[in-house]
């Protein structure tokens, strides 16, 4: 395609013409149509992607706190249970510490709240040593 044939008076006009040489009518080329449409498609993927990415965003979130409410349940669950099993108390003993260290394993949070708890009770017993060496 090298050459554009005018609409309104049938001229073939050059492909670099932007207007009829005749009669003056613009010619709306498909590179110039193309350009504004390929700008619009690209903000709209960076809007699909953002959406998107904000989706799964919120998503994650809520799964995750779905996944801890979840395993709060299944503790609760597990700890009605013990009551109620006839077991042993080395196994109750043995299955609690498991339950609990699950918990501990899919839960960070919780994890980072006994690291804390650990050292509180660390410098509690620094003071206390502290207070009685002064004594
Ligand atoms: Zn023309």
């Amino acid at each position: 395609m090298s050459s554009i044939k005018c609409k309104n008076c049938g001229l073939t006009n050059f492909q670099y013409d932007d207007a009829c040489r005749r009669c003056g009518e613009l010619f709306l080329k498909k590179s110039k149509v193309r350009r504004p449409r390929r700008f619009s498609f690209g903000s709209l993927l960076i809007v699909a992607f953002a959406g998107g990415f904000a989706y799964y965003a919120y998503y994650g979130l809520q799964k995750s706190a779905d996944d801890v409410y979840a395993g709060e349940m299944m503790r609760i669950e597990q700890q009605k249970q013990d009551r109620t099993v006839g077991l042993s108390r080395s196994e109750i003993e043995k299955q609690r510490t498991g339950t609990f260290a699950t918990a501990i394993k899919n839960s960070n949070g919780l994890a980072a709240h006994d690291e804390r708890m650990a050292e509180t009770q660390k410098a509690m017993q620094a003071a206390t040593n502290a207070q009685q060496g002064k004594q």
